[in-house]
């Protein structure tokens, strides 16, 4: 029997949750942060400063914030393939456990 204790309470009272939802719910948050629309905006202040034009910089703004999406993905996928979730029973925060 494995020994799985909450990250951040340290308790052992813990209950294994599905792992699907934790996947969706990541990927919406993560795209609301970078979104197309946010790095457009945010490449085209910076290609403003730096002396380009703005279409470039918002293009490049545009690029960044997709190859951020699919790198963080692509992690994510990695790290918790085989990792489980859980949620604790003490202060009710959810976190990944991999296995060894
Ligand atoms: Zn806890």
């Amino acid at each position: 029997m494995s020994f799985i204790q909450c990250p951040y309470c340290q308790s052992t009272h813990v209950r294994q949750t599905d792992s699907g939802n934790a996947h969706v719910n990541y990927f919406e948050q993560l795209q609301r942060c970078i979104s197309p629309t946010q790095m457009a905006m945010f490449g085209m202040q910076v290609a403003r400063k730096s002396g380009f034009s703005p279409l470039f910089g918002a293009a490049v703004g545009v690029v960044v914030g997709g190859v951020l999406v699919v790198v963080s993905q692509y992690y994510f996928e990695k790290y918790y393939s085989n990792a489980e979730q859980y949620v604790c029973l003490d202060c009710q925060q959810p976190f990944a456990w991999v296995k060894q």
